[in-house]
């Protein structure tokens, strides 16, 4: 059994959405300096990294907050489909002429964008590869009930509200910041589970796919 890690390691140098609060990981106390126990605390935005988007996030109201999300949503069986480098949108156009596994029900998206994580310390970019109004229209007729997508967000960066907007009203569950560098198309058996955050509007997420 092969399991890949497709999650970001968490640093304080991994790019953030612009505005976003800085990563702070600070190791207060430390056994070196005498103490009895090294003891880190963290300060992050929950959209860091690796990370699940909640319904909250885009919808407020009573819309469902991270801890409430189905975990059964959140794993099984997943396909990671590959994006031509070429490709700057996921647009229904490009979803059309894909070959998406019949019965998909949780659709990785590996573009360029996963190459961007061979050097996870780099800038934040404006130009990554992300879902189009009407891709995520078109996912949401295909019965798609989670979609991942190897940067920090699944919608461009100059139109965030209607993707997510389009996702999240359907139930769709939304994982963003994978590195799918090292995982090859094909299908998966796929474990997300976000930090049970109260109250959250998403959460970082240790996310593995296992070969099947
Ligand atoms: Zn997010």
């Amino acid at each position: 059994m092969r399991i890949y890690d497709v999650s970001l390691p968490i640093t304080g140098n991994l790019p953030s959405w612009p505005g976003d609060p800085k990563i702070i990981i600070d190791r207060f106390s430390k056994i070196e300096q005498g103490a009895d126990a090294n003891v880190t605390q963290i300060s992050m935005c929950v959209h860091v990294g690796t990370h699940v988007d909640a319904p909250f996030h885009f919808l407020g109201g009573d819309a469902l907050t991270v801890e409430r999300l189905p975990l059964n949503v959140l794993t099984g069986r997943a396909y990671v489909l590959q994006i031509p480098n070429e490709i700057d949108s996921i647009s229904a156009d490009v979803l059309k002429q894909a070959q998406i596994a019949p019965r998909t029900r949780r659709l990785l998206f590996k573009t360029r964008n996963s190459a961007l994580w061979l050097r996870p310390d780099a800038e934040f970019r404006r130009d990554f590869v992300a879902i189009s109004a009407d891709g995520a229209q078109f996912l949401v007729e295909h019965g798609i009930k989670l979609v991942g997508i190897d940067y920090l967000s699944v919608a461009p960066f100059n139109a965030p509200i209607q993707t997510h907007r389009i996702l999240l009203q359907a139930g769709v569950a939304i994982v963003e910041g994978l590195d799918l560098s090292k995982v090859s198309p094909g299908r998966y058996s796929m474990y997300c589970l976000p930090l049970k955050i109260a109250g959250a509007d998403g959460a970082p997420a240790r996310v593995i796919l296992i070969g099947v």
